[in-house]
């Protein structure tokens, strides 16, 4: 979807009223987190967009460049169709750029995301109102998308309306945004409860306006703006004066003095479902203004719009609910111009149904098949051990601060938006929104598709699950979730990824390159708390890492070693190199990770103090960031796994070979094999060697088409079975059953490994060890002795 920033700021979030958490406390902070996300891009620096390739002929032409025309065009580019936007304002943005102000939606925001669209290959011309649609589809256009919008601000019909002074608030709005300088009075009213009401009002005290007060007829539970911005404003000293209504504009010599009000009580609901408001009789009172701002609504300008088109008992255009076609064929619309005014994600979604309704309008399909979607709800969520915890608080700019329009939510920082983030309920892994099902040129993603458990009779297993990264929270010491810019290796090699998050520059948390970086070694690895291992692979991913520094940056490097291990082929080489290139390699016992400065040079830095433990000293290393090398340690899951295939596993919870020189990828069952990190830290060509190897064993079972089992296995003796299920219950190799109907246990000879567990435990001594009986073993010492 385009305009994250937008949406991140202004968007009025029908999501959070559907989002399940708030059946625990509140809803996530969807938007505050949708900004963060598109205000960190911004930070980082966005990478051009590539333009899309024009796949299909038929142009289409978008008329209005607010968010409906924009979605519109967007998705359509997308799709391969040369898009042009024509635009009667001079910018492109329509009301994010003309009616919402700067201190709540930047311009810079704005702009970032309309060039994004742009760069895809959408053709913006402005100052270029279109009067005519038969001209443009003379042009070679196909097809026509009307998004221009309702932006005429609404009459109040009030005596003296047109004096001087009396301004409407879309145009007071847009003369500000254009930069027209507007002269105020000291004292303004601004008449209206909605969005364009409160804006325009905080925009006149941002003008300098001493009083400024807000009329409005209903209470204020009914008022239609943003609750926020209603209590933002009148902390920034606006006035209200709920149930009260304008009857006359008051003057003196043509010239405004003041307004006359009436004040009002609720009576019924009417068709809005809001209480009526209805005049006291003999109640008016006047108020002395210099200006009054009227923001009671806003209208489709008929004027600009072709007299063959349907219009509503409303003054909007008529469209399929549906489809979102005119009267006229090829002709589509949607957003303000449709709903009357409404708010920006309702413009967005409409541009992009309106999209989908073109494209197959263009290629011939049915404009209805399969429409509306039906939406996909997300099944009930557990909720089982979710604390409560309310969502993060947006901060804001102090009062004393707001002058001119500098913006006033300051957004969330990276600590708070992963706290937010982090009260997510997850509740569908994925959210479901099916754009993937969408987007999938090929058609491969089925979201019908149902968890099954399948049987499936194999003779070989190869286990291959892995490992786990080691969490260094733990290691509070080293401030890993505490301290900007201390990250794992996991999350450095995320990094350096040319399609990480920051493009594969290295950078700190404020968007700066490192001057000094510090690689901690053996991080929960050789470690008696922790794990007694060497996890193998820091040494030289630790090497690596500080080649890609010194590469990418102009970066100092400081290796903190117990030792370095660079066992095997031209690993030696490589740490010698580095040594060459300036890495500093420093044997120490790192004690802290801290941000407290004892010197000037250390200020703003992160200090890494340890003990050399070649000099014997301690000392503090100031880095701007620490990469810590973590253990690999065994899965979480790894007691499931080796019940489940009947593994064993070594001390340190990784599975257990067979024989760790003999036999290094089989284990006790015939069959079962195990590669990778499953069996102990390793790197990538150990792992590959040995994934080879079992394949080739696995291989090898399978030609020769037979397996030889073990001689000496337990038997059982059914007449002497109790079916107590104590043997059962005992064998490691899963080869006793229990047949229900003998109501005896049984072996499965090719499973028994003649370990003797049954036979020692079977309380009957139904069990015995074939080849391994008393008789059998006295035979064979007699037989020694003779
Ligand atoms: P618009 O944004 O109005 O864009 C229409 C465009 O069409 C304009 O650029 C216009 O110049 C152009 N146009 C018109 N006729 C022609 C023509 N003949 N030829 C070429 N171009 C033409 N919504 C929210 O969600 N959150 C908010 O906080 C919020 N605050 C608001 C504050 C104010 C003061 C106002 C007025 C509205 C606010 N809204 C808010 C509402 C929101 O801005 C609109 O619902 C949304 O912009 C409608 O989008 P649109 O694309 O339909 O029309």
């Amino acid at each position: 979807m385009p305009f994250a920033g937008v949406c991140g700021r202004v968007c009025t979030h029908p999501c959070e009223l559907e989002c399940e958490r708030r059946n625990v406390d509140e809803p996530v902070s969807i938007r505050s987190l949708k900004r963060f996300m598109a205000d960190y891009e911004l930070r980082v620096g966005r990478e051009k967009a590539t333009p899309i390739e024009k796949t299909r002929e038929d142009k289409v032409a978008i008329i209005g460049s607010g968010p409906a025309g924009l979605a519109c065009a967007y998705d359509l580019v997308r799709q391969g169709y040369p898009v042009t936007v024509f635009e009667a304002a001079p910018q492109s943005g329509g009301l994010l750029r003309y009616g919402i102000p700067e201190y709540r939606l930047p311009n810079r925001v704005v702009e970032n995301e309309i060039a994004y669209i742009e760069e895809l290959g959408v053709e913006i011309k402005t100052n270029t109102p279109v009067k005519n649609l038969g001209d443009v589809f003379n042009q070679g256009y196909k097809a026509i998308f009307l998004g221009t919008g309702a932006g005429v601000s609404q009459k109040m019909g009030i005596p003296n309306e047109d004096t001087m002074g009396v301004v409407h608030a879309l145009d007071f709005l847009r003369q500000v945004s254009l930069g027209v300088k507007v002269e105020l009075g000291e004292r303004v009213a601004v008449i209206g409860g909605g969005n364009a009401a409160i804006d325009a009002a905080r925009v006149a005290q941002r003008l300098g306006a001493k009083k400024v007060s807000i009329i409005y007829r209903r209470s204020r539970v009914e008022m239609p703006a943003d609750k926020t911005e209603v209590e933002q404003a009148e902390r920034e000293g606006v006035k209200m004066h709920i149930l009260a209504a304008p009857v006359r504009i008051l003057t003196k010599d043509n010239q405004l003095i003041g307004i006359q009000c009436i004040r009002m009580e609720l009576g019924e609901p009417d068709a809005s479902g809001r209480r009526r408001p209805i005049p006291v009789k003999g109640s008016e009172f006047n108020m002395d203004v210099d200006n009054v701002i009227i923001a009671i609504g806003q209208v489709v300008d008929k004027a600009m719009l072709p007299r063959e088109l349907d219009f509503t008992n409303w003054g909007t255009l008529s469209v399929d609910p549906v489809t979102l076609q005119t009267s006229i064929e090829g002709i589509f619309a949607a957003g303000d111009v449709v709903s009357g005014p409404a708010d920006v994600i309702a413009a967005i979604t409409a541009g992009k149904e309106a999209a989908i309704s073109i494209d197959r309008y263009l290629s011939g399909a049915s404009l209805t098949e399969g429409r509306p979607e039906t939406v996909k709800r997300v099944k009930e969520v557990s909720k089982e051990g979710v604390e409560p915890k309310g969502r993060q608080p947006m901060p804001t700019l102090e009062l004393e601060k707001r002058v001119g329009f500098t913006e006033v939510e300051l957004g969330f920082d990276e600590k708070m938006a992963i706290e937010e983030a982090k009260r997510c309920l997850n509740c569908a892994v994925c959210s479901e929104c099916l754009e993937c099902v969408k987007a999938c040129e090929l058609k491969v993603i089925n979201q019908e598709m149902e968890e099954e458990i399948v049987e499936v009779d194999v003779g070989n297993i190869i286990v291959a699950t892995g490992y786990d990264a080691f969490d260094p929270s733990s290691l509070y010491h080293y401030g890993y979730g505490r301290l900007d810019n201390v990250v794992t290796g996991l999350e450095f090699e995320r990094m350096v990824s040319a399609s990480g998050p920051t493009g594969g520059n290295i950078l700190l948390k404020d968007g700066t390159e490192p001057q000094a970086v510090a690689i901690i070694h053996c991080v929960g690895s050789r470690d008696k708390n922790y794990h007694k291992y060497c996890s193998r692979v820091c040494c030289m991913y630790a090497l690596k890492y500080s080649h890609l520094i010194k590469e990418k940056t102009s970066a100092e490097v400081y290796q903190m070693y117990m030792d370095m291990r660079c066992f095997g082929k031209g690993y030696e080489e490589f740490y010698e190199r580095l040594s060459e290139e300036g890495v500093y390699f420093i044997r120490a016992k790192v004690g802290e990770i801290t941000n407290r400065a004892v010197t000037d040079e250390e200020k703003g830095k992160l200090v890494v103090v340890s003990e050399d433990t070649l000099l014997g000293s301690i000392i503090r290393v100031p880095v701007d960031m620490v990469i810590l090398c973590t253990a690999l340690e065994a899965r979480s899951d790894a007691d499931k796994v080796a019940r489940l295939f009947s593994l064993s596993r070594s001390p340190d919870g990784f599975f257990l070979e067979r024989h760790p020189k003999l036999d290094p990828v089989a284990t006790m069952t015939d069959g079962t094999f195990v590669v990778g990190c499953c069996q102990g830290p390793k790197d990538i060509p150990d792992t590959v060697a040995q994934a080879s190897a079992a394949a080739a064993r696995a291989l090898a079972m399978i030609s020769a088409g037979t397996i030889e089992i073990e001689a000496a296995i337990a038997t059982i003796d059914e007449q002497l079975c109790s079916g107590c299920l104590i043997c059962n219950l005992l064998c490691p190799y899963k080869a006793i059953s229990f047949d229900k109907e003998k109501k005896v246990s049984q072996i499965n000879e090719a499973l028994c490994k003649g370990c003797g567990v049954c036979v020692a435990a079977c309380p009957t001594g139904a069990i015995t060890g074939r080849h391994f009986t008393t008789e059998q073993i006295m035979a064979e010492i007699e037989g020694v002795l003779v």
